[in-house]
């Protein structure tokens, strides 16, 4: 899934999980280019907590659930 098609469903956040050592965050993508897939962008990112240099990413849904129940 690509960036801009994740907005189209109401989501600006995604959720990112450190395979090696668990720890998860919050990662805001708003100033990301639409065309870049959610998981390439796990590749890039490094783990804050055991410095692993790629962590498992997906949408943050439970941010995109919240959206809908607002309308
Ligand atoms: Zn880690």
């Amino acid at each position: 899934m690509t960036l801009s098609k994740m907005r189209e469903t109401g989501i600006r956040t995604i959720n990112r999980v450190c395979a090696r050592c668990g720890s998860h965050g919050i990662v805001h993508v708003d100033g990301l280019p639409g065309d870049v897939t959610v998981m390439e962008l796990g590749k890039t990112m490094c783990c804050t907590t055991c410095g692993a240099p790629e962590t498992e990413t997906q949408p943050n849904w439970h941010e995109g659930n919240a959206a809908h129940a607002m309308i």
